[in-house]
């Protein structure tokens, strides 16, 4: 039907990146059928293959499959959740249990399996290079965990689960954009009157999108939590907060609970199928945390701490309370109210004053700088057609060559899933083609003129750049194993640690500049800055490990009990303060219950946290956060290896030794 479906030539651009300015939505649905269809036949062939296996006739066969897949997906996945529509949706509804069970069939292909497994069997003797074994055990581990060494029946009740999971993991998904996208809170003149500037100014600019003529707060976290802050009316708090809080719970036709109790039902079957206890025991093996009980041990170390800091905190807030002349119970939805009072009044931070400072451009900028200074990148704006107007793009540079090219998705819009991510077009390698990292960042700022950032909002930027950075500097021959394809408790370890040169002072004067005078950040105000960063800490520890212990308990679980209550038994069995709610709650968990990624594995970004507090003392030790040395051994030993090395030997390299969790308790402030 379609000659000239642009996903299915050869893309003759820049990057080889996707020629967006040719795709059309209708174009999808024939490509993928292709695309599914060439990878089956390319399968096929290895299988089939009269010869005993080899290395080469076997695994780098695999890897050279399902090129045209991969990048029809890559332009799929990214186009459905940074600027979804429904046809996208229903496409999305339609191919993902498609696509699970294409990743059966490929992994239940018995003849295919035994020839990974023989190879497997005599790894020793193949004379392979390191990265060549790693990847070996990395495809041999991928098929055996997916089921490939099951019994026929078994595989066929692999197959049915993990189909039905893809379709739950998108449905969790859609339902929680669509309650989203339906709220919304006018606000009146007098409401109006209490607000900072910029936080009107991003709510009339929601409203022009929207199309409604007053003001309004929706659901986007950069306009939904800076009202929680800054409006005096309790009443209009209230409202917001159960509306942030209740996402995915509404009943009827969007209601995740049902499908959150589906889905852990499921995965418990498929660790028990697999020969696991449960899902928790399953997920773990091959992270570096490895058991469930050291995942656990880690959090409720932590856990005791924040709850100690948070319980203080709140009865420092409660005063506060009181002296407004309220003598109501602390509730959740005064939280940020009352600590953003404090804030102002002890570390004399005025959220509007800091944000003036905080220019979205600057911060691209200082981003690059550090990774300019750190590892010698260079970062040039380019033109070319991308998916929406507001993406941008620059070819990244190293010592005169091209080496990447980093696109910024920066703005909230309602066609977009909430929180902020890194993902790629493409990911380096070098077999069978030398191929260029195409990296995208995107995130959930409110857009304004210009666009103005929180502190917060800023240390996401760098967040997210230091996922880039991953990708970017990645150096490896084979794809599976680059880049950010880590394990997931290893992941957040350079992104976390990027966002440490966010609040290095030579960063700051330079980049953090008042847009309307110019004039840079001032020392006071940026040592109150810096003195302010572990404010509220116990907290934002209490909210995110709460969450963490959900994820956990509700994968050791062996229950068929309803998931509120099960939630609602962990979080009074682990003792969460009434005034704090969870980071996520069970209906809007999209870590845990949109796929699987971070299922059972909320936990990462503590783990990784532990580490990264621990790599940024090693700057801090030499008195330098751009120390040239130690920049050129984060990049050899960590950066540029994705998971061609174990992420355990690959830290040692860079440090010496694993850290102990007293790094994270004392970088959070908690001891
Ligand atoms: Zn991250």
């Amino acid at each position: 039907m379609f000659f000239d479906n642009p996903l299915l030539k050869n893309w003759n651009t820049p990057y080889k990146i996707a020629p967006f300015d040719e795709i059309k939505d209708d174009h999808f649905s024939e490509a993928l059928e292709k695309a599914l269809a060439e990878e089956l036949r390319e399968i096929q062939a290895i299988s089939d293959n009269p010869n005993p296996a080899t290395f080469t006739n076997t695994i780098l066969a695999i890897l050279k499959s399902g090129k045209l897949l991969n990048r029809v997906l890559s332009v799929f996945y990214t186009l459905v959740s940074a600027d979804a529509n429904e046809q996208r949706e229903k496409l999305m509804m339609e191919f993902s249990p498609k696509l699970a069970v294409h990743s059966s069939t490929i992994t239940s292909n018995e003849k295919l399996f035994n020839r990974i497994q023989d190879l497997f069997n005599r790894i020793d003797s193949l004379n392979l290079s390191a990265e060549e074994k790693r990847l070996l055990e990395k495809i041999y581990q991928d098929f055996v965990r997916a089921g490939a060494a099951l019994s026929d029946k078994n595989k066929e009740a692999m197959k049915e689960i993990q189909e039905r999971l893809s379709t739950l993991g998108t449905k969790f998904s859609q339902n929680l954009l669509a309650d989203e996208r339906s709220w919304f809170l006018e606000l009146e003149e007098k409401d109006e009157a209490c607000l900072p500037d910029f936080l009107i100014k991003a709510a009339q600019k929601a409203a022009e999108e929207k199309g409604v003529s007053k003001p309004i707060i929706n659901l986007s976290r950069s306009l939904i939590i800076p009202f929680l802050q800054f409006s005096p009316n309790r009443e209009l708090r209230k409202k917001a907060q159960e509306a942030w809080a209740s996402r995915g719970e509404h009943g009827e036709e969007t209601d995740n609970r049902p499908i959150a109790r589906e889905t852990l039902a499921l995965r418990r079957q498929m660790a028990n199928l697999l020969g696991y206890t449960n899902f928790a025991e399953f997920k773990l093996e091959t992270e570096m945390a490895k058991k469930p009980e050291n995942v656990e041990s880690l959090l409720l170390q932590v856990w005791k701490y924040a709850k100690e800091r948070a319980q203080k905190d709140q009865n420092i807030l409660a005063e506060y309370m009181a002296n407004d002349g309220i003598s109501d119970d602390f509730y959740p939805w005064d939280w940020l109210y009352y600590s953003e009072k404090r804030r102002q009044k002890e570390h004399e931070l005025n959220e509007e004053e800091v944000k003036s400072y905080f220019s979205l451009d600057q911060m691209v900028e200082a981003a690059f700088y550090c990774a300019n200074k750190l590892f010698g990148l260079s970062f040039q704006p380019v033109s070319l057609p991308l998916y929406h107007k507001d993406c941008k793009a620059w070819e990244v540079t190293k010592n005169g060559e091209k080496i990447a090219l980093f696109i910024g998705d920066y703005f909230a819009r309602s066609s977009k899933r909430s929180g902020a991510w890194c993902s790629a077009f493409q990911s380096q390698a070098k077999f069978p083609v030398s191929q260029k990292p195409i990296v995208l960042n995107v995130c959930n700022f409110a857009k304004g003129s210009p666009t103005l950032l929180s502190f917060d909002d800023a240390r996401t930027l760098f967040h997210e750049f230091g996922h880039a950075l991953h990708q970017i500097l990645s150096n490896v021959t084979y794809e599976p194993l680059s880049g950010t394809s880590v394990s997931r408790d290893f992941v957040e370890l350079p992104s976390q640690l990027f966002e440490h040169w966010l609040t290095v002072p030579e960063v700051l004067k330079r980049f953090a500049v008042h847009y309307k005078t110019k004039s840079p950040i001032s020392e006071k105000l940026m040592e109150r800055l810096i003195g302010a960063s572990n404010y509220d800490m116990g907290y934002q520890t209490v909210e995110y490990t709460s969450s963490a212990l959900v994820d956990l308990y509700f994968h050791l679980e062996d229950t068929e009990k309803d998931v509120m209550e099960l939630q609602n038994e962990i979080l009074s069995k682990i003792g969460l303060p009434e005034a704090i709610k969870m980071r996520h709650a069970t209906p809007h968990f999209a870590h845990v219950f949109s796929g699987g990624y971070y299922a059972a594995a909320y936990y990462s970004y503590m783990w990784s946290e532990v580490m990264d507090a621990d790599a940024f003392s090693a700057f801090e030790e030499l008195d330098n956060p751009f120390d040239a040395n130690l920049a050129k051994s984060l990049e050899d030993n960590i950066l540029s290896k994705g998971n061609s090395l174990d992420p355990e030997i690959a830290y040692k390299r860079f440090r010496g030794s694993l850290p102990k969790v007293d790094a994270l308790l004392r970088g959070r402030g908690l001891i």
